[in-house]
């Protein structure tokens, strides 16, 4: 485990995450997700901590309201949010980590679309 440090575009938004340094993250296929190019690390709360930026912080929700989409509200990226399969934790964008602590990154699919199949016990797992 090491940690990762990343953030927003602008700078503002900043944040560490205790991690693998061999990621595996999941890129989703829901309408969010593949608009942005997320790319999800989805951690206990526990291993994330912000460091700056919460006052410029807005969010966005939709459907059953539960995932809390955290945009930058100066550059307008999602580096980290609270996801609807772990609301008690987050989902970091392995997109916006800085480089430096990562020597792998393994992509796995992950099929949003169809949110209530891939958990029907309404939430998922920590691995
Ligand atoms: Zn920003």
């Amino acid at each position: 485990m090491v940690t990762h440090i990343g953030g927003c575009h602008c700078g503002r938004v900043r944040f560490e995450v205790i991690a693998p340094a061999r990621l595996e993250a999941l890129e989703c296929n829901c309408s969010m997700c593949s608009k942005a190019g997320y790319l999800h690390l989805i951690v206990p709360a526990d291993r994330f901590k912000l460091l700056t930026g919460a006052e410029v912080l807005t969010t966005y929700s939709f459907n059953t309201h539960t995932a809390k989409h955290l945009f930058c509200s100066v550059c307008g990226v999602k580096s980290f949010y609270v996801p609807r399969s772990h609301p008690d934790g987050f989902s970091v964008n392995v997109r916006c980590l800085d480089p430096g602590t990562i020597e792998e990154i393994k992509i796995q699919q992950f099929n949003g679309r169809e949110w209530e199949a891939q958990f029907p016990k309404g939430r998922g797992q920590y691995t």
